[in-house]
């Protein structure tokens, strides 16, 4: 019997060499050590926890701790992670967002329940929440000045080209209007201080402005993100034609390179240091009061060869960080394009 334990445990590190299996099916962490003995695949160890919450579809056991059955083994060995992808992952549509293992937990689990337990990628007409060019809904959003969240009418709409909420449920003009061109979405759960926060940023009169906000339903939640992706997939495609769809969906929506608290001063650097909140967004830096602010007081580029932009961080450790992240944009060579965009912020008072 013991031996058999053995020897079914080796057969199941074997399975973790044939390919696909030598990473997790679900968000790609290197070297899974569970596996859903229901599904046949294989799952880093974050990914078996969200596994254990649709249990009455997969059951999941340890590689390595846990003792195997030779019907088990088997069948492990008919699927992998390969067949798996094949079958429930036969329909992603092109912009739906496929997380990785750095990604927010609400993003992940959303995934696994979109796969395995609403099989969303099998049957498209599952898909129509996100993928119809219109959604409107109740959303909560955070109050710019007192930080209070209050249920807003929200409509996303490919045809208007915007993104709009309201403050009053009979109101006819929108309280804000975010053109889907300008717009991003980035889950920021532990900023906002809601498992399903998130920031959606866009630009009104050339500054970037945020808002926040979540719905208690994640399901819901991430629905709203990826129809924001699908609609600003659909614009990218009529504005770039003939595109590859490779190069459009880095652009559909975009996490901060880097974040965090640094002190700054002014141009003259006479005045003292404040704390302030940098975000590194892609080529600009921006800074505000607090995390939360609503607009940023300012865009600027990072590369200005006629200004120099003194700061300080709280700790070596975020100063390399920082560094690290600058270096690794200076470091990559600038398209046409942005060179438009930072001659725009050059000429911004
Ligand atoms: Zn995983």
């Amino acid at each position: 019997m013991a031996t058999d334990q053995e020897n079914n445990k080796q057969r199941m590190i074997k399975l973790l060499e044939r390919p696909g299996n030598g990473s997790c099916v679900d968000c790609g962490a290197a070297d899974p050590e569970w596996a859903s003995y229901t599904l046949g695949v294989f799952v880093c160890q974050s990914c078996s926890g969200l596994h254990r919450n649709i249990s009455q579809i997969s059951k999941v056991k340890s590689v390595l701790l846990d003792p195997w059955s030779d019907a088990e083994v088997e069948f492990m060995a008919s699927r992998g992670n390969n067949a798996a992808k094949a079958k429930y992952e036969q329909k992603v549509p092109v912009f739906y967002y496929r997380p990785t293992h750095t990604d927010c937990q609400l993003l992940r689990e959303q995934w696994i329940r979109a796969k395995y337990e609403r099989k969303e990628f099998v049957c498209v007409e599952r898909q129509e929440p996100y993928s119809a060019g219109y959604r409107e809904g109740f959303l909560w959003k955070r109050g710019r000045d007192n930080g209070q969240f209050l249920s807003r009418k929200c409509i996303l709409s490919e045809r208007d080209g915007a993104l709009k909420y309201y403050n009053k449920h009979d109101a006819r003009e929108p309280k804000a209007l975010m053109k889907i061109h300008t717009l991003n979405a980035s889950f920021q759960p532990g900023k906002i201080g809601q498992p399903h926060g998130l920031q959606v940023t866009y630009l009104k009169d050339n500054s970037t402005r945020n808002i926040f906000v979540y719905h208690k339903d994640g399901k819901e939640m991430v629905d709203w993100f990826n129809a924001i992706r699908a609609a600003r997939f659909h614009y990218l495609q009529v504005a770039f034609p003939g595109a590859h769809h490779a190069d459009l969906v880095p652009k559909l929506t975009r996490d901060y390179i880097k974040e965090g608290y640094m002190e700054k001063t002014g141009p003259k650097h006479t005045e003292g240091f404040k704390k302030r909140w940098f975000t590194m967004d892609d080529r600009r830096l921006m800074y505000f009061k607090d995390p939360l602010g609503y607009h940023w007081q300012f865009g600027i580029t990072i590369v200005t060869p006629d200004r120099k932009f003194l700061f300080t961080c709280e700790t070596e450790e975020e100063q390399q960080d920082w560094m690290a992240a600058f270096q690794s944009l200076v470091n990559r060579p600038m398209l046409p394009q942005e060179y438009a965009v930072e001659a725009h912020f050059k000429h911004k008072p």
